[in-house]
């Protein structure tokens, strides 16, 4: 440790900034009271006649009602992407499909403040997050695969690219309107129909989006938005006419869904959960690599496949990091997601809340020592205050598990070699970050490390033209640059 780090060390932790609320307005949302199915290029009544309301994690207050879909509903939605496809859409001329696309994104971009307070409404991430990362990110895929619409086969030169057909597609709650946007945008561009179910807890955005598909003049039937529980998912995914399946969210469902999916020809695709190491050697530059552990793990709340969750830290360094990292944790506001201020939203749900308060006991049962700053939570929603366990086992269920919260598991670690052997320790493989000054070090871990995106010296960083997804339980097939459209593709000899 230096002079000035253990200075540092000494001086009294921060224990509250005062910050004048800044929150933001939420009049810019005009919700519905009920939300029935959009099928067909429009909001049909549920023949399952079922309607569950949507609460807001925050104050566990309801927001709408939103309908839920049965088996009889789910093939309607596929027959009327079916119908969209043979009768136009496959067959139009490729930059016209663009053209569409590109709208999409210019409409993104001017309600992106409206689509910004809803999702954070109805999902409990900070605005600040919803703003500034979800809705521009939404909006870069669209453009981005507008521009291929037209140039597939410059992107997969000597072959014969060719849409599949109707794409079913389930996503998760973390991030509702990035995942939509992850899943719609390649699809369309690669000439598909689609029919996306997104999850219960979160469905408004893709409500909203029905309104952009009709601002766009999107044909009728292309996209289909059938909201609804893990029961529609099922039957979406089990459709007999669906030929191309995309999901995010649990290994386990992703499980349930290759089972059901094979031997039919349904091509798939899988993102699933994820256990990433951030592994911090000596020589990187510290105060930089505790912002990335910082963001690699509270980002979102650490609901997040790829988030940061084992920090692998040099021994060298490991108190001073430590040190530093306490510190900064203290200066994290946790409350309102609506206030800019806030750098910890809500958690999505209930369910979702106990399942971390129970990996967080099991951690601290098995031998861990946990830290959190002090810190006031709201009274009403769902909240969980940023926590860090040090002395941590690799057979320590929060070192295996994938906990999905604000939760961070350390572990040590002398030479890259066994950094490497750590890391790869779990039967997940979606991610890692690294944090040196040499260069040679990053590429001689990445060619070890067994994730899908290595990150070096940043975290948590996404583009549309990076391909990611996972290897072992996290998943495979990739989503994002030219990569993500070939699963949506058949090659013609
Ligand atoms: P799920 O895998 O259950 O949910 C993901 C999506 O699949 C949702 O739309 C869900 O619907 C739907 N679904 C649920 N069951 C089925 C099924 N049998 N067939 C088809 N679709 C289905 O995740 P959970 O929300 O239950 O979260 C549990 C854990 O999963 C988290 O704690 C986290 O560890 C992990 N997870 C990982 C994500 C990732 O990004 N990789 C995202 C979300 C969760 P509905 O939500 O409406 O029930």
């Amino acid at each position: 440790m230096t002079d000035l780090e253990k200075r540092q060390d000494r001086s009294p932790v921060p224990s509250a900034f005062e910050y004048a609320s800044a929150t933001e307005s939420r009049d810019i949302v005009r919700l519905e009271e009920r939300y029935s199915l959009f099928v067909g290029g429009e909001f049909v009544e549920p023949r399952s006649g079922e309607f569950q309301p949507t609460l807001n994690p925050a104050t566990e207050e309801p927001l709408a009602e939103v309908a839920f879909a049965g088996e009889e509903d789910v093939g309607v939605a596929v027959q009327a992407a079916r119908e969209a496809f043979e009768n136009g859409w496959s067959a139009i001329r490729p930059a016209e499909r663009a053209k569409y696309l590109f709208r999409i994104a210019r409409i993104l971009q001017e309600r992106s403040r409206e689509f910004a307070v809803l999702e954070s409404l109805d999902g409990g991430k900070p605005i600040r997050e919803s703003r500034d990362v979800d809705l521009p990110l939404a909006a870069a895929h669209f453009f981005y695969y507008a521009g291929w619409a037209d140039k597939l086969e410059y992107a997969f030169p000597n072959r014969v690219p060719r849409p599949l057909g109707v794409a079913a597609q389930v996503i998760p709650w973390n991030f509702p309107m990035l995942m939509l946007a992850w899943k719609v945008a390649p699809a369309l561009a690669a000439g598909n129909t689609v029919v996306l179910k997104p999850a219960h807890t979160t469905p408004l955005t893709a409500l909203l989006f029905c309104d952009v598909l009709r601002q766009a003049e999107v044909p009728p039937g292309v996209v289909n938005i059938v909201t609804g529980d893990g029961r529609a998912g099922a039957s979406l995914v089990r459709h007999p006419d669906v030929d191309k399946v995309a999901f995010t969210g649990s290994t386990e469902v992703g499980k349930d869904i290759q089972r059901a999916v094979a031997g039919t020809g349904k091509k798939l695709t899988l993102e699933l959960g994820g256990k990433a190491a951030n592994i911090i050697f000596d020589d990187a530059p510290l105060d930089q690599a505790v912002e990335g552990i910082i963001n690699g793990i509270y980002f979102n709340q650490g609901q997040v496949c790829c988030a940061g969750s084992r920090l692998l830290v040099q021994e060298s360094i490991y108190e001073p990091v430590l040190a530093k990292l306490k510190r900064r944790m203290a200066t994290l506001r946790v409350g309102d997601p609506l206030d800019k201020n806030t750098d910890i939203g809500a958690i999505n749900s209930k369910e979702q809340l106990d399942k971390i308060t129970e990996l967080v006991a099991a951690g601290e049962e098995e031998g861990a020592e946990i830290f959190q700053p002090p810190c006031r939570l709201p009274e009403r929603g769902w909240f969980f205050p940023p926590t860090v366990f040090t002395n941590v086992a690799q057979s320590y269920r929060i070192a295996q598990e994938e906990i999905f919260g604000p939760v961070l598991s350390v572990l040590t670690f002398r030479t890259p070699a066994e950094a490497i052997e750590k890391a790869n320790n779990t039967p997940y493989g979606l991610s890692a970050g690294v944090w040196t000054d040499k260069g040679s070090r990053i590429l001689w871990m990445a060619e070890r490390l067994r994730a899908g995106v290595v990150w070096a010296n940043t975290y948590n960083r996404f583009d549309p033209g990076s391909p990611f997804g996972g290897y072992k339980e996290s998943g495979f097939g990739r989503e994002g640059g030219r990569h993500g459209l070939e699963p949506y593709l058949r090659f013609d000899p």
